[in-house]
């Protein structure tokens, strides 16, 4: 018996190599990752600079503690990340992963009001239909019942506003304007807390696992922001999944011109060669917090060799044109899988932007009567794919928190013509498996 603890039951293929969209395991078989694991895999697998960037930086050293030396990758890193971001003067704190990005932009956020002398602030506002991680603060402001129900007891410090929905419009009549009205909802909630205990709004720029990439409104982020800007609260963008290209622009905020006072990231910025995540603040706020002495820190947050890595990818993205090949080939793939499943009886919804794919699949395409999770539906459709040999993404409980399918599509984004054709038709066939 193995002494790995699965992360799901049943047994998994072994891989044993990688090399850009393709994955083998050491039966022979070989996979297109069209997921990119977990929406991770923006440069593709197998990439030998960043490969050498890593072995170089540890030739030279590993580790160094954040608090006794700065190193040269996380300097170059910070500064050349700098002008590609969506904010004034930004300051990065690397950390581990997306969950840890998240707690920390909390702190910074609760910090910075501290910093003012606004000590009541400390309240987070969130979505439902939100996944922004696993660990306990992050979890909280998540919206994705699934993960929070065997931890509620420790849960519901956040307070959620309904999720931005489009398929499933959770505002009345689903008006016309209804950025406007979600962005009327928050503030109503605001008030109702009390302005002046509330630290943050924190939300995906486009829904990521929970609601499989539910792009909201045209007018829906100027009008959030407009409001927490109003009220004094800090605007977190969680981009940990459409940061770093995935949506065809470098930030998913970047599709409507907002500037957040914090940014969260991860995935994508190693592309999964190391595990980086990146808290990163806007000059005002950083300058603020780190003046007053910011409380917080982890054993491996502004790593050499991580932030070695995210230089490295960063260097590939520019160098390769992937953010801009990112939106192509997110077009395609988007155009081919419309036209492929335009008559599928259980696909409710295509939606994304980029290469962030979701795939609604429903029991009656007419009422969106969503499949009973009983059912398995999206596991089914992830099981056919990966014997048909592609890689897809599964995510259940968008319809009402228990029922509701959704496959994930987030292939890497340098794709030639025959591997989207690929990609489309194998995910057509997973998907009529469904019986
Ligand atoms: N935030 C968002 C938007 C995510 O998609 C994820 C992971 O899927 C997280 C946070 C958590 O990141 P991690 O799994 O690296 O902790």
């Amino acid at each position: 018996m193995s002494h790995v603890f699965p992360r799901v039951a049943g047994a998994l293929p072994k891989a044993v190599s990688a090399e850009g969209v393709w994955i083998e395991d050491e039966g022979g078989k070989r996979y297109i990752d069209a997921a990119g694991g977990a929406i991770v895999v923006n440069i593709g697998h197998g990439d030998g600079a960043v490969a050498a960037a890593v072995s170089e930086q540890m030739a030279r050293f590993s580790y160094v503690h954040g608090s006794q030396f700065t190193a040269e990758p996380l300097e170059r890193y910070a500064d050349e990340l700098a002008p590609l971001l969506p904010m004034d003067d930004p300051m990065v704190y690397p950390v581990s992963g997306g969950s840890e990005a998240v707690e920390t932009a909390f702190k910074m956020a609760r910090a910075f009001h501290l910093a003012q002398g606004a000590d009541g602030r400390h309240k987070i506002v969130s979505r439902w239909g939100s996944y922004h991680g696993n660990t306990r603060g992050a979890l909280d402001a998540s919206g994705r019942m699934p993960l929070r129900a065997p931890y509620q007891p420790w849960l519901d410090k956040s307070i959620h506003v309904p999720p931005v929905y489009e398929y499933r419009c959770p505002m009345n009549e689903h008006p016309e304007s209804c950025g406007q009205a979600h962005a009327e909802e928050l503030e109503r909630v605001i008030e109702a807390e009390g302005p002046e205990t509330v630290a943050a709004f924190i939300a995906e720029p486009i829904a990521g696992a929970t609601l499989g990439a539910a792009v909201p409104p045209d007018d829906y982020w100027p009008a959030v922001v407009e409001v927490c800007r109003r009220h004094g609260v800090l605007v977190i963008a969680d981009e940990v999944m459409t940061g770093f290209g995935r949506t065809g622009m470098w930030f998913g905020v970047d599709h409507w011109g907002v500037r957040p006072d914090i940014i969260t990231a991860g995935k994508g910025a190693s592309s999964g060669y190391w595990p980086l995540g990146l808290a990163i603040a806007s000059g005002h706020v950083g300058r603020a917090v780190a003046e007053s002495g910011f409380v917080h820190g982890f054993t491996y947050s502004h790593n050499a060799v991580g932030t070695a890595v995210g230089l490295a990818v960063l260097h590939q993205l520019i160098e390769g044109d992937l953010v801009e090949a990112c939106r192509a080939n997110g077009e395609l793939l988007i155009d081919g899988l419309r036209d492929a499943l335009a008559d599928d009886a259980i696909v409710g919804d295509i939606r994304g932007k980029g290469l962030m794919i979701g795939i609604e699949l429903v029991r009656d395409r007419a009422t969106k009567e969503a499949f009973q999770r009983d059912q398995h539906v999206a596991e089914q459709v992830v099981r056919t794919a990966r014997d048909l040999g592609l890689l897809l993404y599964p995510s259940t409980g968008c319809a009402d928190g228990v029922n509701g399918d959704l496959v994930m599509l987030g292939p890497p984004f340098a794709l030639s013509g025959e591997i989207v054709t690929e990609i489309v038709e194998r995910t057509a066939g997973a998907i009529r498996s469904v019986g």
